[in-house]
């Protein structure tokens, strides 16, 4: 994952806002981790942080589109991305408890040029959380019939489906497993 860091001390007392074009924040992820991702609209984000004594305040928004495979069917399912979001990161503390291992976003910058906020992770965080869990390429998507896997969005196939409902399968399952 490529990093982008913002240095705290470059955060003016007032606030600041910084935009993120660079398309290596989400193509080099999804390269990483094999997603099938396609960018189909740029995507960007302006991101206004303000300092604060033991953090950073951070508002954003992430827009562009991508294309998802269709949660039934597989097709793409095109997903307008407008994400806003707020969140407060915390500067390490200087206590050594031991809270679990979470990440933390801010952290020594490379080549100890001093605390900065690692906002290739906080954008790409942002973007996965703004993706729908069951995307659709549309909302009464038929998907695939679970006999011989014809897109029935394309038309009927003829399979006996009926039977093959994993829904009755289910409650034919809990029937014989009470006896
Ligand atoms: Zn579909
Ligand atoms: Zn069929």
């Amino acid at each position: 994952m490529p990093e982008f860091w913002i240095l705290i001390k470059d955060i003016p007392a007032g606030g600041k806002e910084f935009s993120f074009d660079e398309p290596a924040i989400w193509e080099n992820p999804i390269a990483e981790f094999s997603l099938p991702y396609a960018i189909r609209r740029p995507l960007t984000a302006q991101v206004f942080l303000l300092a604060q004594q033991d953090g950073v305040l951070v508002r954003g928004r992430i827009t562009g589109q991508i294309a998802v495979p269709c949660d039934r069917c597989a097709e793409d399912a095109v997903i307008d991305i407008d994400h806003q979001f707020d969140s407060f990161e915390l500067l390490p503390g200087d206590d050594t408890e031991d809270t679990g291992d979470d990440e933390t976003i801010i952290g020594p910058a490379p080549d100890g040029a001093g605390a900065g906020m690692e906002m290739g992770r906080l954008l790409w965080e942002e973007f996965i959380v703004s993706l729908p869990a069951k995307p659709l390429c549309a909302s009464g998507c038929k998907g695939l019939c679970p006999v011989c896997g014809k897109n029935l969005n394309d038309g009927k196939c003829g399979c006996d489906t009926e039977q093959y409902d994993p829904r009755l399968a289910a409650l034919r399952g809990l029937k014989v497993t009470k006896h």
